[in-house]
């Protein structure tokens, strides 16, 4: 008879990696599948994490690897898959108003599901989704080649590298305001760049950003080319009302017009916002019993390591809650 896990981790970024240490601890027969060769997932693309608590300025792979290590050394079981679809039947997927009777019915049948990849397909009682975002991209020349060196999608992560420097933040959203505003406290200058002639931030946000000296808006106008070798000297931007084009000298460049949450796979089996982010608490469950939603791919305020591992131990909490109820 096929296997039957008490657990699947889909993903082994932070969060996946801190759900898979307290799943090891909690003796749950777990697995935790992950696509790529390495784990970590988005904190492998950062030079230096200077904001995780007891490792300042470590570099990321190296963080990925101590935290895959850890949940190696306490037991956690890995594989290298592509996760394709799960299945999960449906008087598992609470509806509305029935909602307690039918999660009462799920538990006492106890009914699985399957995670099927692009090498198996297993069985499980419960299943961490931990398959993090990915940063929506400009797609201009320079960008992929100049990310790490002065293109980031992070300010919270990178600002500090860029102090007494000048920068441009491309956006107009809270995200890119909130960028504009930190970095305009450490950099000596940030342009702006918007596409529109006002922004889509909140007021309040605005307020404080106009009020900022060393801020420059550039208004009504898209990046449409990154320059540099090895790091970012320049941007060039056009304006979309004239067509007009200009060089802005720069020595970093923020990219944040919007970030994209793994959860294509989950869609119209676990309830997401109209971002597309899987509908959790910092419980971590989903509408769906015995499933849960953990980092980056769920709904929260503040998308960072420190976040998505707090979600992976707080998941497996709940899981165990559930488990114990089966
Ligand atoms: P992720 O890190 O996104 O991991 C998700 C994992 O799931 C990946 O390994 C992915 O391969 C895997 N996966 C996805 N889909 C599937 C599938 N179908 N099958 C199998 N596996 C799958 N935060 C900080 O706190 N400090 C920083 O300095 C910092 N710097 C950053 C710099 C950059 C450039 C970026 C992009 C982000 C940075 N962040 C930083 C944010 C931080 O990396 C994220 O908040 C954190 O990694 C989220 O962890 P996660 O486990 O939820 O998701």
């Amino acid at each position: 008879m096929a296997q039957i896990y008490d657990m699947i981790i889909i993903g082994s970024g932070p969060a996946g990696l801190s759900a898979a240490i307290y799943a090891a601890r909690a003796k749950l027969d777990a697995i935790v599948i992950e696509q790529n060769y390495v784990s970590g997932g988005q904190v492998i693309n950062t030079y230096e994490v200077d904001n995780y608590p007891g490792l300042p300025g470590m570099n990321g792979f190296d963080m990925g690897n101590t935290f895959r290590e850890h949940a190696g050394k306490m037991g956690a079981v890995f594989s290298q898959e592509k996760v394709e679809s799960i299945q999960i039947e449906s008087d598992q997927v609470k509806q509305t108003e029935d909602a307690q009777l039918q999660a009462a019915e799920s538990r006492q049948s106890g009914s699985l599901k399957k995670v099927v990849t692009d090498k198996n397909e297993y069985e499980t009682k419960t299943i961490v989704i931990a398959t993090g975002a990915r940063h929506s991209k400009l797609g201009i020349p320079g960008e992929e080649k100049l990310s790490g060196m002065g293109v980031s999608y992070c300010a919270t992560c990178d600002g500090a590298f860029f102090k007494d420097k000048t920068v441009a933040v491309v956006g107009g959203g809270d995200v890119a305001v909130e960028d504009a505003i930190f970095l305009s406290r450490l950099c000596k200058k940030v342009y702006v760049i918007h596409r529109r002639d006002e922004l889509r931030a909140a007021k309040a946000l605005q307020e404080k950003l106009f009020a900022q000296e060393n801020v420059e808006m550039v208004w009504d106008s898209i990046a449409t080319e990154i320059h540099g070798e090895t790091q970012v000297t320049a941007i060039t931007v056009e304006n979309v009302k004239d067509k007009s084009q200009k060089e802005l000298v720069v020595d970093g460049v923020f990219i944040a017009v919007g970030i994209i949450p793994n959860s294509e796979l989950f869609k119209g089996l676990v309830d997401t916002d109209e971002r597309g982010y899987l509908t959790a608490g910092e419980d971590c469950r989903t509408n769906v019993e015995g499933v849960f939603a953990t980092g980056d791919v769920r709904t929260k305020q503040l998308r960072q390591i420190v976040t998505a591992v707090s979600d992976g131990a707080n998941s497996i909490t709940t899981a165990q809650e559930y488990l114990l109820h089966l």
